[in-house]
């Protein structure tokens, strides 16, 4: 199976902005896109972009999961870097029409159809440093993926970065490039130094989230992650979790949650942490490492709630449960 994100459809839906106006989306080649050297992305980093999923039912029907939110959280991005403003209903309308295009390419459970919509700016523009792109160009790439837990899901190995921040602080809501070149170097490094998988960014001590994902803690009936605010990503995943936690009668804590507390409550027999994300849906954690000192969450393992939660996710994804929520829209 190739690497995540490595294959992609041949064609995407693309729009265009420029002198004031969107022309109309069309479908074209995805094997490249034409800019000028001089581009406002290539130098000023305008770039924000999206992550969802279309699902394949036993039936053979094509859902989308969830893709209000993430249209919703694009234009959020767009405007938090003044990239051109666009309607939902026009990336909505860009996202069916690719993906009904390649439906018959939409992997079976627990394969997926990825979507990248991705919005940059391309005016020439090297005096724009500190001004908007004039134009840009809206697309929506399309790239089938397998099971990210084939071969099991090893519980994940995080380093606790309490002094440096992910990103800028106010840019933690955008889903921007940027934010992500950040976070290269922390990870790199983590990764060298204490065979890290991954970084989570608890500046000053508050539990934020890793690179590309947010964190969960699981004690016993309760699940306790950071409450929304302007810092981090607000991912429909975790939404999704949460909803899901509360239909099962846990109880959500959507609150600060410090290093101390985490590491206090991840010591206890039968406490479970994970990841939330598109991708990877939701990822156990086994180790919390503050420096050099390494904290086993719980029994190291994938834990049973994180796996129930999961599957709840999964179900309704795969439309083996009712989808109560509506979260599914049939293209
Ligand atoms: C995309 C992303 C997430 C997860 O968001 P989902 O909507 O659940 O995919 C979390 N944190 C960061 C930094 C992200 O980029």
């Amino acid at each position: 199976m190739a690497a995540f994100g490595t294959v992609f459809m041949p064609e995407m839906a693309m729009a265009r902005f420029s002198e004031g106006a969107w022309s109309s989306a069309e479908i074209v080649s995805s094997n490249n896109i034409s800019l000028h050297p001089g581009a406002h992305v290539l130098h000023y980093a305008s770039t924000c972009f999206e992550g969802l999923k279309a699902f394949r039912h036993e039936d053979g029907s094509i859902h989308l999961f969830r893709m209000d939110r993430n249209v919703a959280r694009m234009q959020q991005s767009s405007q938090l870097l003044s990239l051109p403003a666009f309607e939902a209903p026009m990336l909505e309308q860009m996202i069916i029409d690719i993906v009904r295009r390649f439906a018959a390419e939409v992997p079976a459970p627990p394969g997926s159809m990825y979507i990248r919509p991705t919005h940059i700016g391309t005016e020439a523009a090297i005096g724009k440093a500190a001004a908007p792109t004039a134009s840009s160009l809206l697309y929506v790439l399309l790239s089938p993926v397998g099971d990210y837990f084939a071969g099991g899901a090893k519980p994940l190995r995080l380093l606790l970065e309490e002094n440096g921040a992910r990103c800028a602080a106010h840019m933690g809501m955008v889903k921007s490039g940027g934010n992500y070149a950040s976070a290269l170097q922390p990870i790199l490094k983590a990764r060298a130094s204490v065979q890290a998988d991954q970084v989570l960014f608890c500046p000053g001590g508050d539990v934020q989230e890793t690179g590309a994902a947010n964190f969960l803690l699981i004690d016993g009936n309760e699940i306790i992650t950071k409450a929304l605010d302007t810092s981090f990503l607000h991912g429909v995943t975790r939404d999704s979790i949460l909803t899901l936690a509360r239909d099962l009668g846990m109880t959500v804590s959507e609150r600060e949650l410090t290093v101390e507390e985490l590491l206090e409550r991840a010591a206890k027999p039968g406490a479970e942490a994970a990841l939330s994300g598109t991708a990877a849906v939701l990822t156990p954690v086994g180790t919390l490492i503050r420096g050099t000192q390494e904290h086993q969450v719980g029994s190291g393992e994938a834990g049973p709630i994180t796996m129930k939660l999961r599957q709840a996710l999964n179900a309704i994804q795969w439309g083996k449960a009712e989808d109560k929520h509506g979260w599914l829209r049939k293209v």
